[in-house]
């Protein structure tokens, strides 16, 4: 899939002064305007967005507070009621301000779809302030033209946060917060990823995932060798009010927690408190649990120990790899903390302590971790395949040479291997492998 995320225009510019031309072709084009105005729209967490605001002269806009994004072309608008409903409002081509409106609770909106066909709805509340919001673009006006005494459209003055992450599993957080920076109630503007290790043969420095995505949003990054009093007064120079941390590499040390006003934030790919510590979706995997999730908490200076902001849950597939789970618990962390942040620093949060009966850990693992051990069932050898590849990888030993194998699975409770490597070869399906080593056996008691 093609995610296209476009400039927003800003208030200067001439196109959010125009009244916007009607659509007349309900073809390929008009899809992709609007496949880029979702993604616009979502990518800048708004809650609406208007052809113009990304420079196309055309009257549709998008709506994202539904469950689905909701599309309306060419719309038309009949108020049911008096304009009394009183409302902050802020708009993505006016980033940094906030001005109260006032709008009707319930309205009538006709519009076309997609396909050309014309289709009627009253809506109510929020989605009524927001549809009367996209309408006035359409119209070349903005919330402020309601605004008589135009002092009332004020400043707000966003949270703003460091980010520390380095690994693959920071990287949709990251993007995400990149988005909220649209909305200025939050602006990620430091990011702090684990210093360059060098890697390879040749000893080359390589970047994190983390790295390589603050690059590509233009946001400054540090990579710290220590996390000392050197740093703590860069945070404080950043003037930053809270950390957000996921899969840094590094535990932060409290002075570095106590800086920020709002302290700071973890995401950890577990329902803590199962699984305090560097692996939890490793162990969710060797355990043959049926559910996991990523928890999102409060740091203290004791490792995913603070307390709890909120949880979200995924279920395991019966064929779930490392891969495709940490790929799953990343994208289910970067809506929780859309979700989340302006929960944590609304009034109306509750922070729910750990309980301590239910605490396990998910240490390190050793390499050893993944060698096959006589004793393991053919269930358990194929859940240290999926849990353990690519690091630390899962091996035997067989005439004094190290196999690893990469891919198993089960067939009427019976192993069957898929890929193996021996030392020093390539991978090979289980069918080429025979041939080379014919005699071949797992270690068995
Ligand atoms: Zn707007």
């Amino acid at each position: 899939m093609k995610i296209m995320i476009r400039q927003i225009v800003l208030a200067d510019d001439p196109i959010l002064r125009r009244k916007l031309k009607p659509v007349k072709k309900f073809d390929r084009n008009l899809l992709l305007i609007v496949q880029d105005l979702i993604d616009t729209m979502i990518f800048a967490n708004g809650a609406g967005l208007a052809a113009n605001q990304i420079g196309i002269d055309a009257q549709i806009f998008v709506t994202g507070i539904t469950q689905k994004p909701q599309i309306f072309v060419n719309p038309k608008i009949k108020v049911l009621g008096p304009k009394n409903s009183e409302m902050e409002e802020g708009c993505l081509s006016l980033p940094g301000y906030r001005g109260p409106v006032k709008r009707s609770q319930e309205i009538e909106v006709t519009f076309d779809d997609l396909k050309g066909k014309r289709r009627k709805k009253v809506v109510k509340g929020y989605l009524a302030r927001v549809l009367q919001h996209e309408i006035d673009h359409l119209q070349g006006k903005t919330y402020v033209d309601h605004i008589e005494d135009k002092s009332q459209v004020h400043e707000i003055t966003p949270i703003r946060i460091a980010f520390f992450g380095s690994g693959q599993f920071a990287v949709p957080v990251l993007v995400s917060l990149v988005g909220l920076n649209w909305t200025f109630d939050f602006q990620t503007v430091l990011a702090v990823t684990q210093s360059a290790k060098p890697t390879g043969r040749k000893g080359e420095l390589a970047k994190t995932p983390v790295q390589l995505t603050a690059e590509r949003f233009n946001l400054p990054l540090v990579a710290p060798e220590k996390l000392d009093d050197e740093f703590v007064k860069k945070l404080q120079d950043e003037k930053i009010d809270l950390i957000v941390l996921a899969d840094y590499g590094k535990i932060l040390p409290a002075k570095i927690l106590e800086t920020p006003q709002y302290g700071g934030l973890c995401l950890h790919p577990s329902l803590l408190p199962k699984y305090r510590g560097a692996t939890p979706i490793q162990h969710a995997i060797l355990n043959g649990d049926e559910k996991t999730g990523v928890t999102l908490f409060k740091m203290n200076s004791k490792i995913d120990s603070g307390e709890i902001i909120g949880q979200y849950e995924t279920s395991l597939a019966p064929n779930e790899t490392y891969e495709s789970l940490e790929h799953r618990l990343s994208q289910l962390a970067s809506l929780m903390i859309r979700d989340l942040l302006p929960y944590y620093t609304s009034e109306e949060v509750k922070l729910e302590p750990q309980d301590k009966e239910k605490v396990s850990d998910a240490p390190k693992l050793t390499p050893e971790a993944g060698e096959i051990k006589p004793y393991d069932s053919a269930e358990e050898i194929v859940r240290k395949v999926r849990a353990l590849n690519p690091e630390p990888g899962v091996y035997t030993t067989w005439k004094n040479k190290r196999i690893k194998i990469l891919a198993a699975h089960l067939e009427d409770n019976q192993l069957v291997l898929d890929v193996l490597q021996p030392g020093g070869s390539k991978p090979m399906l289980w069918k080429d492998f025979k041939n080379g080593y014919p005699d071949f056996a797992l270690p068995k008691n």
